[in-house]
């Protein structure tokens, strides 16, 4: 697999917005594939870098800036959280954002903003580009299971041995331990029985 990572990591998910025009209400769609950014991941699941992100994308020219309308489609690799057994999945999200022209720069020139640094959840164009990765970084991290599970009613692992019950099959079990009672007994008639046989012994 070819790796992902170059020196623009953002390149492909970058869309030029001179095609679209400023026009409110002109509309593009687009369908690509893209490879994964890096760190789509969260404790036990996470989208490979550098793996196929399905993207279907409509950008569409408002007032203030772009609305992105789109949805992403990728796999996803983790761990089971009961039996620690590799998962494979797929993810898949939606995701809405509009991308605010930068602030005093009605043709989008302007350097005045910074694409994902001014705002809380604002989210600015670059000039004419649109950089869409951290919108699908929130999505997909968002959409990534916290506990993945092999499948739904995987059993985890036995609490005495550690074997993934799924594997171990349904017989799978322990010697009971043996009942504290029945340890007494044994521990009384081997107190009882020695002396008897060494009595016999002595005896005979
Ligand atoms: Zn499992
Ligand atoms: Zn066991």
């Amino acid at each position: 697999m070819p790796t992902a990572r170059t020196n623009a990591p953002r390149g492909g998910l970058v869309f030029d917005m001179r095609p679209l025009g400023r026009q409110a209400g002109s509309a593009r769609t687009q369908a690509l594939t893209v490879p994964a950014p890096d760190d789509l991941r969260l404790e036990l699941a996470a989208v490979p870098a550098g793996a196929d992100v399905r993207l279907d994308v409509r950008f569409e020219a408002v007032t203030e800036g772009v609305l992105v309308t789109g949805s992403a489609t990728a796999p996803l690799t983790g761990e089971c959280a009961r039996c620690l057994a590799p998962v494979a999945d797929t993810v898949a999200v939606g995701f809405r954002e509009l991308y605010l022209y930068p602030a005093g720069s009605p043709r989008g020139h302007a350097d005045a903003a910074e694409p994902g640094e001014v705002g809380e959840d604002e989210r600015y164009l670059d000039g004419d580009l649109l950089d869409l990765e951290q919108a699908l970084r929130d999505a997909v991290v968002l959409a990534l299971p916290m506990s993945p599970l092999c499948r739904q009613d995987c059993p985890g692992l036995c609490v005495e041995c550690g074997v993934p019950l799924a594997e171990a099959g349904p017989g799978h079990g322990h010697e009971a331990a043996p009942d504290p009672r029945w340890a007494a007994l044994k521990q009384f008639d081997n107190q009882q029985g020695r002396p008897a046989g060494a009595i016999d012994l002595q005896e005979g």
